[in-house]
């Protein structure tokens, strides 16, 4: 069927089809059974008809003449070899006498047409009495027969497209009315765009396709609003980040140009700092800058990993080998201990990215000279894990659940102040998931906290 038509149409047309060959298939059924039915009856009427001529031929042959003046059979006759006996009056009369019967087949009813056009149902049968051969012919007009059956054919016609009509209605009318939360569903979700995602699509009271097709779609907005959101809020607390850094380097500038002639100092002193404070600022925004790039090629899906069997222990000194010079810097010490073979099939550089984050947040914001603990380790239960434990401020409950979340920090003007936009646990957590891991904390306010990641083995 073409794909142009309406479902509505569509469905109207194949119910109707349906509703076609059924009527066809019963009425047809009932055209047979009634013409069977009434030709039955004939073909009893003959055959006794046949069996109570028989029964005279035998016991009584004269009766037969009076039995055909006075027609209690009505239509008979019989032969007695090629010599007519005896005929009733009315196969006179009904001008069998004239129809070629004879040749016909024996045995079994079969249906002649008269001269005069009056058909009649037929059966011829032999007989043997003392060696004498009879052939015994019955008939029965069967003109009602055809009567009552072109009555039912003509009914049938007359009420097989009144039906069809009547079912195209009310299987349009149907359709319409099972297809009309389609109608609401499609008018509600052309509606729905980037300015109010909001919005959701109604949902029946009833549950049916219909209303799980709205409630999944509803999920899918749902999900698509999310993600506006999270753009959104992604977007903004981008700019605001790289705001920050451009505005320090602007008052810098602005600074070193103004001070010379206000207060007559040292120029190249003041050029010196100024740059070295210029320089500091844009590698913090260097560092937003990769961050931010490294998020989003995570999110298009661009970054590729290449897993090959890695020792934790050697990964973890690896990253305090990065890392040792600002430790060194707020005189802390770092210690890696072991408690077992930790072995891990992960790609080693974006492992190497989240434990660096999660070590550089360890020295930030643990206090001077305090000790960074490292253990590396497997369980029990086959997960290779390493751990990273500060004894710095430790994170309130409430934070904990969202320090993951991007540009998400918890004492907003300290961290920065350390140098963070709130990115590096979210691409930490980014990277361990994505090579089959998971990042749990443990904190205590004043006290400490523990990073641990791991992977199963
Ligand atoms: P940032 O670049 O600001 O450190 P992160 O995503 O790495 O961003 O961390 C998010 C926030 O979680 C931080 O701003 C900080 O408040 C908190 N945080 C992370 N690690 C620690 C830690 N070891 N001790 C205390 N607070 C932490």
């Amino acid at each position: 069927m073409s794909s142009h038509l309406g479902v509505r149409v569509r469905f109207t047309l194949l119910y109707s089809i349906a509703l076609i060959l059924t009527v066809t298939m019963v009425s047809s059924g009932i055209y047979f059974f009634v013409q069977r039915a009434l030709l039955d009856q004939i073909e009893n009427h003959l055959h006794k008809d046949q069996a109570t001529i028989s029964t005279y031929l035998k016991s009584d042959p004269n009766q037969l003449a009076y039995m055909s003046e006075r027609g209690t059979i009505h239509l008979f006759s019989v032969m007695q070899g090629s010599k007519k006996l005896v005929a009733s009056r009315h196969w006179h009369d009904e001008k069998l006498d004239e129809t070629q019967i004879d040749g016909q087949q024996q045995d079994r009813p079969f249906s002649i047409k008269t001269a005069n056009g009056a058909r009649y149902r037929i059966l011829i049968q032999p007989v043997t009495i003392n060696t004498q051969n009879y052939q015994i012919t019955v008939a029965h007009n069967e003109d009602a027969v055809h009567q009552t059956l072109r009555t039912l054919a003509l009914i049938i016609l007359l009420i097989l497209p009144l039906a069809v009509a009547i079912s195209l209605g009310i299987g349009y009318f149907i359709a319409g009315r099972v297809l009309a939360p389609i109608e609401v569903i499609t008018r509600k979700a052309q509606e729905i765009g980037a300015e109010n995602l909001s919005e959701r699509l109604p949902v029946g009271d009833e549950d049916n396709e219909f209303s799980r097709l709205a409630v999944v779609f509803n999920q899918t907005f749902a999900r698509i609003e999310d993600s506006f959101v999270r753009l959104h809020r992604f977007t903004a607390d981008a700019s605001h980040e790289l705001r920050t850094p451009l505005a320090a380097i602007r008052s810098i500038g602005e600074t070193a140009l103004h001070t010379p002639s206000e207060k007559n100092t040292d120029c190249r002193e003041i050029c010196r700092e100024s740059i070295g404070s210029i320089l500091e600022e844009s590698d913090r925004l260097r560092q937003l800058i990769d961050s931010l790039l490294q998020l989003s090629r995570a999110d298009a899906g661009e970054i590729s990993l290449h897993k090959e069997t890695v020792d934790l222990f050697d990964l973890a000194k690896e990253t305090v080998e990065l890392l040792n010079v600002l430790a060194e810097e707020k005189r802390q010490s770092i210690n890696i201990s072991t408690i077992g073979k930790a072995m891990a099939s992960i790609d080693r550089t974006s492992v190497r990215q989240a434990l660096t984050n999660l070590l550089d947040n360890a020295i930030k914001y643990a206090p001077a000279e305090s000790e960074i603990n490292i253990t590396v380790g497997s369980t029990t239960s086959g997960e290779s894990f390493i751990e990273i434990a500060d004894r710095g401020c430790g994170i309130p409950d409430e934070d904990i659940k969202l320090i993951f979340d991007r540009f998400y920090r918890v004492d907003k003007g300290r961290s920065r102040e350390k140098g963070g936009a709130g990115l590096g646990l979210s691409i930490s957590k980014w990277a361990v998931e994505r090579n089959g891991g998971r990042i749990v904390v443990a904190s205590t306010i004043n006290q400490g906290s523990q990073f641990r990641v791991s992977f199963p083995w």
